[in-house]
């Protein structure tokens, strides 16, 4: 069993005020493998007086000194790759080959940082006047379970780029990876109060990051019920809000796609993180004509989605965060069958030898339609659903046809025609023939799916004011 009773505030490892203690359940085998102590309103205040002390500094620097935390954050991390990616593997059930996909991108996210910053011009002048970039100020950092480490990296790398200071508030989820997160982030020797870190409740914690008058900007990745709360209540105190939310992607088969590539790469984008991922590839448009060919290369290459072990790296699914989650997933497989959907591969409970933790089964829909509940809603989990289309003009208003706009994929063999088809999708990003990545790209989303972005350049900006000096 490991403790956590300690918060991170003023570059010092502090014990809780907040007295609540949870237990830390391991997905896997449902068994409780630690115990933290949760941060109450006393704690978070506390990291938000030291973040604002830490600004009244480092809201001056250079860009150099900026580029030379930014590189020492990178050593550190990167220092315990391999320990973040076994609590990923422990804490949350991610599997270990992605888990440490996961863990390199949040790691690297330092290094494209300063590569972003390094080509930005913070200074403009012309004639009499001159036009600033400056830091917003404090930041709170509100962030889900899924990629716990990959979330705190970049947006830490894109708060310190611009020059402010940050509370973490980590998903009480992630307790036992955030602490080797921030053991490791120790190590950079940052200015005291730069970064705090204090694991607690959304509705305790994140509450009062949201109303602190203390707190400039919020940079938050989660669910919309509660991004819409941010909204609402940030704007008694004027905070900027950077939101990323859900998603309900759509992946496009053209109908000159090769199926034995274009399958896979379909099935690997729906089933990443054992579907517990906002871009999640989780609507599947298929042209009519080619569905019976299709449903045969689908249930051919779910027999390389095995399910099990997360630390197994030939395992390609692994179970649910929480029994919580493991619950919704299955009512949403049964709304599924109720609602007319057939089931091609999977259903509901768990898969036979697996009855221990919160595994479910990689679930394939066919015969759905894009009004049903489980093409609507995000799902969260290993469930895909795949919708026949007629013409191209089809496929692209089924795939516009949602409240979300984080994430698609087209999948075909004619790339002028891809772009195209591409260039038509209401989504903040649009992959072709495939899941990829590139850390100056903006990530963000359209409608439902978020306000604002991530990553390079648009990141940075999203924690930045822009001030102009004019000279009479
Ligand atoms: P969640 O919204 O329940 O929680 C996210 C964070 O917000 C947690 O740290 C939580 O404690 C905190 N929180 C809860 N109530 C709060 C409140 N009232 N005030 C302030 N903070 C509060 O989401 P989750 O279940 O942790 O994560 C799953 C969701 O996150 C999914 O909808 C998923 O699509 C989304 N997500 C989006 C992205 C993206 O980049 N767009 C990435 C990953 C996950």
């Amino acid at each position: 069993m490991k403790t956590i009773t300690m918060h991170y505030i003023d570059g010092a490892f502090v014990e809780s005020h907040g007295r609540e203690v949870v237990d830390i359940i391991s997905p896997t085998s449902g068994q409780a493998i630690g115990r933290v102590t949760l941060a109450d309103e006393e704690d978070t205040r506390r990291a938000i007086a030291a973040a604002r002390r830490a600004f009244a500094t480092y809201g001056r620097s250079t860009k150099e000194e900026r580029l030379e935390i930014l590189q020492r954050l990178y050593a550190a991390a990167s220092a315990r790759a391999d320990d973040l990616t076994a609590a990923m593997v422990e804490e949350y059930g991610g599997v270990v080959q992605f888990a440490g996909l996961i863990v390199q991108s949040g790691v690297t996210a330092f290094q494209a940082a300063g590569q972003a910053l390094q080509e930005m011009p913070l200074t403009k002048n012309w004639h009499k006047t001159t036009v600033t970039l400056e830091p917003v100020g404090v930041a709170g950092l509100i962030t889900a379970w899924n990629a716990n480490t990959l979330f705190i990296c970049l947006k830490l790398a894109s708060a310190v780029a611009a020059g402010c200071t940050v509370v973490i508030k980590p998903s009480e989820l992630s307790a036992l990876q955030t602490q080797v997160l921030i053991e490791a982030l120790h190590e950079a020797k940052l200015p005291k109060g730069l970064l705090n870190v204090v694991t607690g409740r959304g509705d305790v914690v994140g509450a009062e990051l949201v109303r602190n008058p203390n707190v400039d900007k919020i940079s938050f990745t989660g669910s919309v019920a509660v991004g819409e709360s941010i909204m609402r209540d940030g704007a008694t105190t004027m905070k900027r809000v950077t939101l990323e939310l859900g998603g309900k992607s759509p992946t496009i088969l053209l109908d000159d796609a090769k199926l034995d590539k274009a399958v896979p790469a379909a099935l690997g984008l729906a089933f990443m993180n054992s579907g517990q991922a906002c871009a999640a590839g989780t609507r599947l448009l298929v042209p009519r004509k080619q569905l019976e060919a299709a449903k045969r290369a689908i249930v051919e290459a779910m027999r390389a989605l095995t399910v099990g072990d997360p630390a197994d790296p030939k395992i390609a699914v692994g179970p649910m965060v929480s029994l919580r989650q493991y619950e919704r997933v299955q009512s949403y497989i049964r709304k599924g069958i109720e609602e007319g959907a057939e089931v091609l591969v999977g259903g509901e409970g768990r898969p036979t030898g697996l009855e221990a933790g919160y595994f479910v089964k990689p679930t394939v829909f066919i015969n759905v339609t894009n009004d049903m509940t489980i093409a609507r809603e995000e799902i969260f989990g290993p469930v895909l659903s795949v919708i026949a289309y007629d013409s191209e003009d089809e496929a692209i208003r089924i795939a516009n046809d949602s409240k979300y706009g984080l994430h698609a994929a087209v999948l075909g063999t004619d790339l002028q025609r891809a772009r195209r088809v591409a260039s038509e999708l209401r989504a903040g990003r649009v992959v072709i023939n495939g899941m990829t990545d590139d850390p100056q790209a903006p990530w963000g989303g359209f409608k439902y799916s978020g306000v604002g972005r991530e990553y390079g350049r648009y990141g940075i900006e999203a924690f930045l004011e822009t001030r102009a000096i004019l000279e009479a």
